[in-house]
Order: structure tokens, then C-alpha cells, then sequence
């Protein structure tokens, strides 16, 4: 048992010569290491508000706050840092994490108490929705469907809600979906549906 003594002995040495690994936080600002996972933020050009980061927050402490009245449709994508217990489930499995910027970031922020929970927040702007064209039920977020598109490419021409989406964004919009309408079979197809609608749509009045 004579090594472990004589490793002991030289730990004790060394740490004695050495500075301790410990930082004088509070007395002395601490910086933390680069991929120290801190406080999640949001990116506003980066967010999509799709919501996978809620699906898979185990804390669940991100909420998405839907509004839809009349002339408005709006997601907003609240994360309550009370809640969070910094794993970073969110920002590794957000939808745009491998996009500059992405939508959510762990920042090296770390003091983060506060007395107002109300105020403990990371939250997005208000994102526009789009809504199902026959029953007006929430799809997803715009930014979303626009983004989709754009990762499949040509493949977007299949589906109609992703490829009216992208024309929409490109300020095309109204125009060519109504002349596509007038000019097609099953012209009934070629609008902006959510999931239950498509199927109608597609397979009941086949
Ligand atoms: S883009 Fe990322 S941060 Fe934004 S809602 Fe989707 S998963 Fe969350
Ligand atoms: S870091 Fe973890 S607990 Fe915090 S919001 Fe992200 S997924 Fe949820």
C-alpha cells in the first residue's frame, strides 16, 4: 500500500504549488469554458418556431403561444429559465442547428437569479402561422414550411402547401395559386392544408 501513499503525498504537493481549480466567483468574475452550456437563447433570423425544442425539453420548460383571431395568426416560442435544468436537449436537436444562426444556443450566461419570475424568459418575436385554407386550423409556423421547402429543394413542387409556401415568400402568392387552381384538375389540391384536409382532399375524393 506504499504507492498510494506516495500518490496522495504528490497530489498534496502539487496542489499546494499549483493555483486551486476553483474560481473567487462571486468575489472575482468567472469565465466559463467555451462550451460551458449556460443560458438557451433564441435566435430571432434563426428560429423557425416548428417546436421540436418543446417536444423534446425534458424539463418542459419551453412553452409555444399560439394566437389566432381574426386578421392575426401568430406563434411565440417562450423558454422559462426557472424551469431549465441546462441539459441542451434543445439546442442539439433543434431543427436549424446545423444553420448560421441557429434557433436556439446555449449562450456561457450563468447568473441568472432574479426575483421576478416573469422575467426569467427566453423568448422569440411573434412568428406569422399558416393556417389550413379549408378547415383554419394551425399547420405550422410560415418560417417553417418556407424552410422545408428549401431543404428538399425541387422535391417542394410535391406538396402543394410547400410549394405555394415558397412562392408566397418569394411575394409571388395569390396570383399564381388562383391560376393554378382555374387551369387544374383537381384544382381542390392546390392550396395551403393541413394534414386531415390533404387527406380528404386526396384520398376521399379520389
Ligand atoms: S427552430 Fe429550433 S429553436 Fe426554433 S422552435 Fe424549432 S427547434 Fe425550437
Ligand atoms: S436546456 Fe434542457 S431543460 Fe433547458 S430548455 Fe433546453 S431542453 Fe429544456
Amino acid at each position: 500500500m506504499r504507492y498510494p501513499k506516495l500518490r496522495e503525498l504528490k497530489e498534496a504537493i502539487t496542489a499546494f504549488i499549483k493555483k486551486p481549480y476553483t474560481s473567487k466567483f462571486p468575489y472575482e468574475p468567472h469565465s466559463p469554458a467555451k462550451r460551458f452550456r449556460g443560458k438557451p437563447e433564441y435566435s430571432n433570423t434563426g428560429c423557425i418556431a416548428c417546436t421540436a425544442c418543446a417536444l423534446v425539453c425534458p424539463a418542459r420548460a419551453i412553452e409555444y403561444r399560439d394566437v389566432v383571431t381574426r386578421g392575426k395568426a401568430t406563434r411565440k416560442m417562450i423558454l422559462h429559465l426557472d424551469e431549465c435544468h441546462y441539459c441542451g436537449q434543445c439546442s442539439a436537436l433543434c431543427t436549424t442547428r446545423d444553420d448560421n444562426p441557429p434557433g436556439i444556443k446555449h449562450t456561457t450566461e450563468f447568473d441568472l437569479a432574479g426575483f421576478d419570475r416573469a422575467e426569467m424568459v427566453s423568448t422569440t418575436d411573434e412568428k406569422e402561422l399558416a393556417l389550413c385554407e379549408v378547415c383554419g386550423d394551425v399547420i405550422t409556423a410560415k418560417a417553417h414550411l418556407q424552410w422545408v421547402a428549401k431543404k428538399i429543394g425541387v422535391l417542394a413542387f410535391s406538396n402543394p402547401t410547400l410549394f405555394i409556401a415558397s412562392l408566397k415568400a418569394m411575394g409571388f402568392s395569390e396570383d399564381i395559386s388562383q391560376a393554378a387552381r382555374d387551369y387544374m384538375l383537381r384544382s381542390d389540391r392546390i392550396k395551403v392544408l393541413c394534414a386531415k384536409c390533404r387527406r380528404k382532399v386526396t384520398i376521399e375524393k379520389f
